[in-house]
């Protein structure tokens, strides 16, 4: 058993996730147009017409901006909790949506893939992450989350690979022109994580089975990626764990393809 991964885009511009065993592909959220991630999964070399579903995690605009497309021309069943698709229904395009409901908290399958979705803390309705797994083999998915909390911790041992938020540099956001209280919003409990804070949930997580790690969702403004990369690194470093691979994505493109075993 094995599974594939590829952040097809990454950042608050949009935010989407392949996943797909052999005979299973889906997507976690949809942030991209529906062209922009036809595109990508035509140049990492998957089909989009055998896109099975897409998970959402929550409502904001840089996770699900093709949904309405994505299922309307592919077909692609769409899957989400409750307080996610109230949210989603103040929009006329997105009301009509046929959801398959899932609870946070109680894993479901989609083909041969399980997924368990779990609360993360963030300012939406009810924002998840997922752990997705085929067989033994196991990945988790979790960017939006203001702080990593002991359910988050749980859900995301013994996994193969992860797609992990590392939203801000702490000293960067702080210097940064923004206003104050936005500020206050992305540092909070219920905002990003920062390079920092993510190092130190990878090493926490890492355990045996841990190799690969995608630094996801990066602050355009308050981050780089060669300072989220050297950060996490020096986290890692410091804790043992500096045989993890590190790997960056893009706004603007598709991340190398991990196969996970
Ligand atoms: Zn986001
Ligand atoms: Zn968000």
């Amino acid at each position: 058993m094995s599974l594939q991964l590829c952040v097809l885009a990454s950042g608050s511009s949009g935010n989407c996730t392949y996943v797909g065993s052999e005979k299973t592909h889906i997507l976690i959220d949809a942030g991209l147009s529906g062209k922009a991630t036809t595109e990508r999964l035509v140049d990492v070399g998957v089909d989009p017409e055998s896109i099975h579903a897409i998970c959402l995690t929550h409502e904001h605009d840089d996770h699900k901006a093709s949904l309405h497309v994505l299922h309307r021309r592919y077909g692609v069943s769409l899957y989400s909790n409750s307080g996610t698709i109230e949210a989603l229904s103040r929009n006329p395009k997105l009301n009509t949506l046929p959801w398959n409901v899932f609870t946070t908290g109680q894993p479901f399958t989609i083909g041969d893939l399980v997924l368990e979705p779990f609360r993360v803390p963030h300012d939406s309705y009810d924002p998840v992450g997922f752990v997705v797994s085929c067989g033994e083999v196991r990945v988790g998915v979790a960017t939006d989350m203001g702080m990593a909390t002991e359910l988050i911790r749980q859900r995301l041992r013994n996994c193969g690979a992860l797609v992990l938020e590392s939203n801000h540099d702490e000293t960067m956001l702080r210097e940064s022109s923004r206003p104050w209280a936005l500020k206050q919003r992305i540092s909070g409990r219920q905002g990003h994580l920062s390079n920092e804070k993510a190092g130190s949930l990878i090493a926490e997580v890492a355990g045996d089975t841990l190799r690969t790690v995608f630094l996801a969702h990066l602050s355009r403004d308050c981050n780089t990626p060669d300072l989220a990369m050297r950060t996490v690194q020096q986290v890692l470093g410091r804790e043992g764990c500096s045989h993890i691979d590190v790997k960056m994505t893009h706004a603007s493109r598709a991340s190398e393809i991990t196969i996970v075993e």
